[in-house]
């Protein structure tokens, strides 16, 4: 089968490069373990950090290793007896098509109501980072303006539908008409404005005229800072990722002070932070994805191969929805 390890670390951007594709026998598995033919893998920014040497809140990773990525999929073989043949797991086990597990890190999912590919995304980490993120940290009321970056991705995508079933007023900002079309007429924000447009400012400010409460912040640099120039004393913000500058990038703040002025909380977090949550915030987003309250969308690229692209892609914005790739 095939894998794909990190073959050298990114200077700045990454590089197809940085990627190598091997075939590797088939493991034959131990007592205790099972064999597991992955379906879907996540892409996440996150692998950005990975990659790199420097100090991130996970450690990176080592060369010729395989890749770290979420994955779900289907046990093909099991001397394990918590798992059968057939059943649908979800896990860590990298970019590849195969990996042995000792089931200790996979959880067993239901994909009758609930397609396989969500446990990746609104019913997985990106969707537990909305839901960790909206309810304990940005804590938003109803009537309250809530604005969220990267709006059609997979964590903002459902953070702004979450927020529209609290009852706030949800502005979504996102690169370009179609993406912000999409945050609109299909996942109900009253807004979204795009950032690529060239009036991020002016077009912010018509977006929110009672000011902003509540940021749940994704991208960082220019877009943060034109949210932050609208905020209301006490607002909150939960800064959730920054990728404007996960290549490096330098990315200033221009409007730092607002946050003693308008005496706002600033509270950066990280998904895994409370571990003992996610059975409810799992068990929460499964529920609305099952019942149609809770849309998503994905982007899939089709086989293993075409994984490194895909990342390339996800860190420039090309893709729209979750990023995935799809094994078999
Ligand atoms: P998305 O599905 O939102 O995809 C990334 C999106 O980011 C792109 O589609 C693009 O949207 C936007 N983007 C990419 N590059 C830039 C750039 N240079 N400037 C501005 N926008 C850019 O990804 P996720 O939903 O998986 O992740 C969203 C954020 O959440 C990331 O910052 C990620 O690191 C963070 N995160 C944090 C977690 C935590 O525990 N703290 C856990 C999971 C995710 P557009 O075209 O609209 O610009």
């Amino acid at each position: 089968f095939q894998r794909i390890v990190l073959a050298s670390r990114p200077k700045a951007e990454v590089q197809p490069e940085n990627f190598r594709l091997e075939t590797v026998d088939m493991p034959v598995i131990k007592d205790g373990e099972l064999l597991v033919r992955n379906q879907y893998l996540s892409l996440d920014p996150y692998m950005r950090g990975r990659m790199s040497e420097s100090k991130s809140y996970a450690a990176s990773q080592a060369i010729d290793d395989t890749m770290i990525g979420g994955t779900v999929g289907e046990v093909v073989e099991s001397k394990n007896p918590k798992f059968a043949v057939g059943d649908m797991v979800v896990g860590t086990l990298g970019w590849a098509e195969m990996a042995v597990s000792d089931g200790s890190m996979l959880r067993r999912v239901d994909t009758k109501q609930i397609p396989a590919s969500a446990y990746l995304g609104a019913v997985g980490m990106p969707g537990m980072t909305a839901w960790y993120g909206l309810n304990h940290i940005m804590t938003p009321k109803a009537g309250e303006t809530v604005v969220v970056s990267a709006a059609s991705g997979a964590v903002g995508s459902v953070v702004g539908q979450l927020a529209k079933l609290k009852g706030c007023r949800v502005v979504g900002i996102a690169g370009g008409a179609e993406k912000c079309a999409y945050v609109v007429d299909e996942l109900g924000f009253d807004a979204c404005v795009d950032y690529k447009a060239g009036n991020l400012e002016a077009d912010l400010a018509a977006a929110t005229p009672d000011g902003i409460d509540a940021i749940f912040e994704n991208v960082g640099g220019k877009v943060f800072d034109a949210a932050l120039a609208r905020t209301n004393a006490f607002g909150r913000i939960a800064l959730c990722g920054w990728i404007a500058g996960y290549n490096g990038e330098a990315t200033p703040i221009d409007n730092f002070r607002l946050i003693l002025i308008n005496r706002l909380t600033v509270r950066g977090f990280i998904v895994s932070e409370q571990p003992e949550l996610w059975p409810q915030g799992l068990g929460e987003l499964g529920a609305l994805v099952a019942e149609g309250k809770l849309k998503f969308r994905e982007s899939v690229a089709e086989g293993l191969a075409s994984a490194p692209e895909a990342f390339i892609g996800l860190l420039k914005g090309r893709n729209f929805g979750k990023q995935l790739v799809k094994l078999i």
